[in-house]
């Protein structure tokens, strides 16, 4: 029996490629036994289809339309962590008027803010300044809320970002090095910054000299890197704060049913999540599951070759208030060279750390999907699983060397605390923000990369554009593309990235561990 659904709202042509009036019309979706067998756009070129059943490509299908055969809005939302990509997608679902009959829940292991989440530290830096001008362009649309109310009452700074390159290879065929110029070519000409000193009013200063770099970073007295540029419109948040906020603006919708629940399994049919259980073997149902359990996500879904859970190195210290006058307004220093920054402090606490490949954890598990089977995948260890847990012996060495070299005037502060935080790292940095191709009521939001938080005001929007299979605008198009489930898995290296990163690659977080002892975290003010 055929059942046509007209989709009331407007979606993006799915015609588009041949259609040349491709543009937003409503579309019918003819149904028979649950299968797509026509997809209307209104134009007389979608008779080239519509008379020929089973010729739609079925990358073609979008989930948007998968969700016309199941009955178009999900009645029932579930998402799995609230973390960055989570927490955004559920103020995004909140406020879309699609979704006004749509219970919507979110369920986190740990009391909100979770405080080994990626999403949860004292900063993060904000900055459009990308290779990827997708990205920056990304940034370009979450801005002006940093520089609004999100980012009002101190959650965000905009004291710059200072780009260097220390030593090594500037033939261009290194990643980071390649990184520096593209980001720079891309805030001049696609974003339209303008160079010169701040003094003159430029937003984007050359730093062709190690006393250029020297000048912009005066108060931190050391040698702080050899050449670059620094970017007067990028900044920094308070990113628990952050998060904080936006919690409270999904509270204040009224549309969300908070749960502290850790999910332990999906219970996978052939093609859908029937349930997902928590500790106490409770379930829940949903229409559609969105999973964005950031570097957790191998426990439940099969990601070996897609994204993995990489641990990050960062190591804090107490400063005196005179420290933080003198340091808290300079830009936060990022070092293409080693990956090794530095953001400026807040609270008299200041902050050390590494982009890195980071360290592999890895573990043995039932395999998320097929019961009886086990995988090894890589999976957090933080202070949650070991109060203990500190930074190996080289992430101390490395922070303690960037630390002394830069401020010198601090070398020998102790820690106050160090802490190993997770990446959930993709091939190459792009996000998986996708249907899952076998379980079509679930969607993954995953994969940061070390760089999602800057977009916390805006992702959540992006994300249920995909949940829609809308493309908004030539960015949606671009950001969806980036974000799709990848053709195939990576086998060769199934953990480390090849977006520039310092540090090497193949570290091991327990040989790591068992290279020595590092002092334990003291304060010394
Ligand atoms: C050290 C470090 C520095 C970074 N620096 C920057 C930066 O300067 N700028 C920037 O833009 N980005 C930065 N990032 C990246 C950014 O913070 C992350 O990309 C982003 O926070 C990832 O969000 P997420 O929602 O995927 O993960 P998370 O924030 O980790 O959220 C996942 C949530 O899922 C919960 N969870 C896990 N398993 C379960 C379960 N079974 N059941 C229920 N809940 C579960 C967790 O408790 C957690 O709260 C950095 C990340 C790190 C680690």
């Amino acid at each position: 029996m055929a059942q046509s659904s007209t989709v009331a709202r407007p979606a993006t042509c799915w015609q588009r490629r041949v259609c040349p009036l491709g543009k937003l019309v409503p579309q019918t979706v003819v149904v028979v036994f649950g299968v797509v067998v026509e997809v209307r756009c209104g134009h007389p070129l979608d008779l080239l289809y519509a008379f020929v059943p089973g010729t739609y490509p079925n990358s073609e299908l979008t989930s948007f339309f998968k969700m016309a055969t199941t009955g178009t809005i999900p009645s029932s939302v579930l998402i799995v962590g609230s973390g960055v990509f989570g927490l955004s997608t559920a103020y995004a679902l909140a406020q879309r008027d699609a979704f006004r009959n749509t219970t919507i829940t979110l369920l986190e292991r740990l009391d909100f803010p979770a405080p080994d989440a990626a999403s949860i530290d004292s900063s993060r830096i904000i900055r459009p300044d990308y290779a990827d001008p997708a990205y920056a362009a990304l940034m370009a649309e979450a801005h002006p809320h940093w520089r609004g109310d999100f980012g009002a009452d101190g959650r965000y700074s905009e004291a710059g970002l200072c780009l260097v390159q220390d030593s090594g290879d500037e033939s261009g065929d290194n990643a980071a090095h390649y990184y520096l110029i593209k980001a720079l070519e891309n805030v001049k000409s696609k974003l339209g910054l303008r160079v010169g000193r701040r003094e003159e009013s430029g937003q984007v200063e050359l730093l062709e000299t190690p006393d250029d770099v020297a000048r912009v970073t005066a108060s931190m007295g050391g040698d702080c890197g050899r050449r670059g540029y620094v970017n007067w419109t990028s900044g920094w948040a308070d990113a628990e704060a952050g998060m904080r906020y936006l919690r409270k603006l999904v509270e204040r919708t009224g549309r969300v049913k908070f749960r502290t629940e850790e999910v332990t399994r999906l219970h996978y049919g052939q093609d859908r999540v029937e349930a997902v259980e928590f500790a106490g073997d409770e379930r829940l149902s949903a229409d559609l599951v969105v999973l964005a359990t950031g570097a957790w996500m191998q426990k439940l879904v099969d990601l070996r070759g897609i994204a993995s859970a990489t641990g990050q190195v960062l190591a804090y210290i107490d400063i005196t208030q005179e420290e933080q006058d003198r340091l808290g307004g300079n830009p936060t220093l990022l070092c293409e060279t080693n990956g090794m920054f530095i953001i400026p402090p807040r609270d008299r606490v200041l902050k050390v750390a590494r982009h890195g490949y980071g360290y592999t954890n890895p573990t043995k598990i039932p395999h998320p999907e097929r019961p009886g089977e086990s995988i090894t995948v890589s999976l957090p260890r933080t202070k949650q699983d070991d109060p203990n847990l500190n930074i190996a012996p080289e992430g101390d060495k490395a922070c303690r060397e960037y630390l002394a070299k830069c401020i010198p005037s601090l070398a020998t502060r102790p820690w106050t605390q160090t802490r190993i935080c997770w990446y959930s790292d993709t091939p190459v940095g792009d996000w998986l923000i996708s249907y899952h191709p076998t379980y079509r009521n679930l969607f993954v939001a995953t994969g940061g990369s070390g760089h999602a938080y800057k977009f916390l005001p805006v992702v959540g929007e992006r994300i249920v554009d995909v949940v829609m299979g809308e493309e908004r605008d030539k960015l949606g198009a671009e950001l969806g593309k980036k974000w799709k489930w990848p053709a195939r898995r990576r086998e060769e290296d199934q953990v480390w990235t090849d977006d520039w990163r310092g540090g090497v690659k193949g570290m091991v977080l327990d040989e790591e561990l068992a290279k020595g002892e590092v002092a334990a975290p003291r304060s010394r003010l």
